[in-house]
């Protein structure tokens, strides 16, 4: 293994292993080797992810997908540019690459990782986030809200070639709203000072942490909840609840509540569906618990298109129908928490949640029809 490929692989696993930067395998990496990168596939996990969860492509194919004349229609378009990732990859490669891999072709350093970090979320998905990067990182790269992939490569290579204007050199740090950051470096070492400053500076910043202290609940009501749940919609891994004094204070009322009620990033969205349900202090003391619950799940599919994972019960707590819609709940709190100390939470809009919703569903199909 050449010591690129070791280092690449030491990176992934470091921050892979570690909560603070990784839920669930999220993020991606990658070094370039000549004219060839080296990116992690998609549907590998950091953590765990060996040599073989990397894409081999060639530089020069990925450059040429810039010049590319890509269709109008969207789902057209996006078909176009997956063909054109694909055939970017060095012969014998099978496997799929990450979605951001032209992003990770276009950055000049030979490393690229790629995390979204809670802490940096609640930079990157607050009000003040522009003016918050502005004071806190003033040599890194502001980039507001856009779909992913290639439309996002294509933004990011505009903004750099303005910063290398003004600069003299590219960005290497560069923070994606609503999503989280990307940082590039020609040494492996290079990347970890690069987060470590981040992770510094913004913990000083910080003017307040989640409060994930236990709480005293009535587990009566948690049993009322949960079976009548377990009937009106069934869960495999069954319904898991979950309180804590932070989530006490954001259950206190509807209102307080919606620092926690909609995505922040693309993972809230893939793992904990576009919303939590909302269930009022009146479903649990009611005769027909089960029926009150079955009406507002179907207003709730009927609004959203889907069933809701997470389900917060007014002044209890939260139920979650897996692990996964777990985490990246509890990641939601996190970023809730700390987007106070960058002027409040800013969600995701509506457009950018439905093109997320949509592509998962183009990814699916694509990797079934592989
Ligand atoms: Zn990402």
């Amino acid at each position: 293994m050449s010591e690129l490929i070791a280092n690449l692989l030491n990176l992934s696993h470091e921050y892979g292993a570690d909560e603070r930067f990784v839920l669930l395998g999220g993020g991606n990496t990658s070094v370039k080797d000549g004219d060839t990168l080296y990116v992690k596939a998609s549907g590998y996990s950091l953590g765990s992810i060996g040599a073989e969860g990397f894409v081999k492509m060639s530089l020069k194919a990925l450059s040429k997908m810039w010049d590319a004349d890509l269709p109008d229609d969207e789902s057209e378009r996006e078909k176009a540019i997956l063909q054109m990732m694909m055939d970017a990859r060095e012969e014998g490669e099978i496997a799929r690459p990450s979605v951001e891999a032209l992003l990770h072709a276009l950055l000049p350093e030979r490393y690229v990782v790629h995390l979204h970090p809670a802490i940096i979320n609640g930079l990157t998905c607050s009000r003040s986030a522009d003016k918050g990067v502005k004071t806190y990182f003033p040599d890194a790269l502001w980039v507001p809200i856009t779909n992913p992939g290639f439309t996002l490569a294509t933004v990011i290579r505009r903004l750099q070639e303005k910063y290398l204007r003004e600069h003299g050199e590219s960005a290497n740090v560069i923070f994606l709203q609503n999503h989280g950051v990307f940082i590039s470096a020609d040494t492996a070492d290079g990347i970890r000072a690069s987060y470590d400053a981040i992770m510094e500076t913004l913990s000083r910043a910080l003017v307040r942490r989640p409060d994930f202290s236990r709480v005293n609940y009535p587990e009566s009501d948690v049993e009322i909840i949960r079976e009548a749940l377990s009937s009106v919609l069934p869960s495999d891994e069954g319904w898991s609840f979950m309180v804590n004094r932070e989530l006490t204070h954001y259950l206190e009322s509807y209102e307080r509540s919606y620092p926690i009620r909609s995505s922040y990033t693309p993972d809230h969205i893939v793992y904990s569906g576009v919303a939590p349900l909302w269930v009022p202090t009146s479903v649990l003391l009611s005769q027909d618990t089960a029926g009150e619950l079955a009406t507002l799940i179907e207003d709730f599919k009927q609004k959203h298109g889907v069933l809701p994972k997470v389900i917060l019960v007014e002044r209890l707590g939260a139920f979650a129908n897996s692990s996964r819609a777990l985490t990246l709940f509890v990641d939601t709190i996190k970023v809730a928490v700390f987007t106070e100390s960058f002027g409040g939470p800013l969600f995701m809009e509506q457009q950018y949640i439905d093109f997320i919703r949509d592509w998962e569903v183009e990814n699916y199909r694509a990797k079934v029809a592989q």
